[in-house]
């Protein structure tokens, strides 16, 4: 996977790809992270990559000319897929990571000041992703969150291949709750289960789990995930627990 971020603070997006899971999926050669920066691309003397906004009002909107010349810059390829980063867009999701995964090249433009020349998005035909109801200063941050989301997707990131199955939202639901050593910290102790041997019954155990925190912590994805196809072996833990 090729990312490729247009952004005016680009030193924000290389500096990412030295660490952790980023670096070494970079090491791989699973994923390049190149950074464009529209500046580089203004035909201002001043550099200047803003404008005022017509039509009055405060801060100041990113232009067309820099942004536009910077991403026809960039080499596209075949199975190409454009976002920008906007409070305004679809809230990113799990799905969407794996969406986004199955494309060769993302391309991502990051906003800053006030935002964009409405222009942009629409001559780049780039689809609008927000991480959230929050407004952030600029778009450097959301992008390094779908970067790093969409490369834990890839084939062969992730040192464990299970781990990312098993994680939060994978299949809707949340996590299990973990425990490492010690057995027992402050009086409490880790569930019996856990410690029994029977992997079956921990399997169980865990699935079940899933099912109980999401129902308390979000109560919204558990009854998304009840009206999917359940597997047999869902529907034979949720009945023996009373939960369907
Ligand atoms: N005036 C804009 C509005 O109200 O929709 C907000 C501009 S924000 C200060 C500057 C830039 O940060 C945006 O153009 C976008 O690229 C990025 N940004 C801010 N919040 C974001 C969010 N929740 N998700 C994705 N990008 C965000």
């Amino acid at each position: 996977m090729n990312f490729v971020v247009l952004s005016l603070f680009p030193e924000i997006i290389k500096s990412s790809s030295d660490f952790s899971i980023l670096k070494r999926a970079s090491e791989r050669n699973l994923i390049s992270i190149n950074a464009v920066n529209p500046r580089d691309y203004t035909l201002d003397r001043h550099k200047k990559v803003d404008d005022t906004p017509y039509g009055g009002g405060a801060g100041m909107l990113l232009s067309c000319q820099p942004y536009i010349d910077a991403y026809n810059s960039i080499e596209k390829s075949e199975n190409s897929k454009t976002i920008i980063m906007s409070p305004q867009g679809k809230v990113f999701n799990q799905e969407m990571a794996k969406k986004f995964g199955q494309y060769n090249q993302l391309i991502i433009i990051c906003g800053h000041y006030e935002g964009f020349d409405d222009r942009i998005k629409q001559i780049t035909k780039a689809e609008e992703v927000s991480i959230g109801d929050f407004v952030l200063t600029g778009g450097e941050m959301p992008a390094l969150c779908i970067i790093d989301t969409v490369t834990r997707m890839i084939e062969g990131a992730l040192g464990d291949e299970d781990s990312k199955e098993n994680d939060s939202h994978y299949d809707g639901l949340l996590e299990h709750p973990h425990y490492t050593k010690p057995r027992e910290y402050m009086g409490l102790n880790v569930p019996e289960v856990l410690v029994s041997g029977n992997h079956e019954k921990i399997k169980e155990w865990r699935r079940l789990q899933q099912f109980i925190v999401t129902k308390q912590k979000r109560p919204d994805l558990y009854e998304k995930f009840l009206k999917t196809e359940l597997s047999e072996y869902d529907k034979k833990i949720l009945k023996k627990n009373n939960l369907i």
